[in-house]
């Protein structure tokens, strides 16, 4: 089945394009022209992944954003014609999934859906049967969620995906070059402060104590590795 996205932009000529890429790829598309509309489909549409615009009518991207984000992990891509470091950053503090700056090239934003689309959306929550809770973090792969104390974790794709990247080889250091390429999918486009990022919004997550991480640690001047004295166990 082909996967639909979601197109929230207010500038025809970008939206057209935007669009006229996607469909060529095989993808579904829907659009909306403001803030508002972007939402509303956006919750009730179910996208696959959204395209969402900063400077946009009605309510900008970071409302629409922060809004998506409250009820669905649907990966997230803003697209900022802002030169502010301060607004890249924003965007994924408030549960983006990356961000591209415009003008962008069409290869780039497409190698940045396809990598993001990847995973399908994290299935609803379910409750663990209190046998199998223990005090560790917890897989299910039926249907790929993380569970901790039983209590079934809010994470995105990208924070799922980064999770269990690092815990399969727990010990072993990874730099954020490499994890934007092995976790993010791209060799060189990326930021690297979208890996500082997500690495904070994840353990806020999944750590008793942010700041004095259990799983996911800080080798300081190399990158980030997963425990050798813990791990994720599957159920
Ligand atoms: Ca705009």
């Amino acid at each position: 089945m082909s996967k639909t996205i979601l197109v929230v932009e207010d500038e025809k000529a970008i939206a057209d394009i935007l669009v006229f890429n996607l469909q060529r790829e095989g993808y579904e598309t829907l659009e909306a022209n403001n803030g508002t509309d972007g939402l509303k489909l956006a919750l009730q549409k179910s996208p696959d992944l959204i395209l969402l615009d900063v400077m946009l009518p009605q309510m900008d991207g970071f409302e629409v954003c922060k809004k998506v984000r409250s009820s669905s992990q649907v990966p997230i891509l803003m697209l900022t014609a802002r030169e502010e470091e301060s607004d890249k950053i924003l965007g994924l503090e408030l549960g983006a999934d990356d961000y591209i700056t415009k003008p962008f090239s069409m290869r780039e934003l497409m190698a940045r859906v396809k990598a993001n689309i990847r995973r399908s959306v994290i299935s609803p929550e379910e409750e663990v049967k209190t046998e199998e809770t223990s005090d560790g973090l917890q897989i299910r792969a039926s249907n790929g969620s993380i569970y901790k104390h039983g209590k079934q974790l809010d994470l995105s794709v990208r924070e799922f995906e980064l999770l269990t990247f690092l815990a399969a080889t727990p010990g072993q250091v990874y730099s954020r070059e490499e994890l934007m390429e092995k976790v993010w999918g791209y060799e060189y486009y990326g930021d690297l402060r979208a890996v500082d990022v997500a690495i904070r919004r994840l353990r806020e997550k999944i750590e008793d104590q942010a700041a004095q991480p259990r799983y996911i640690i800080t080798k300081r001047g190399l990158g980030y590795y997963f425990s050798d004295t813990e791990k994720l166990e599957s159920i």
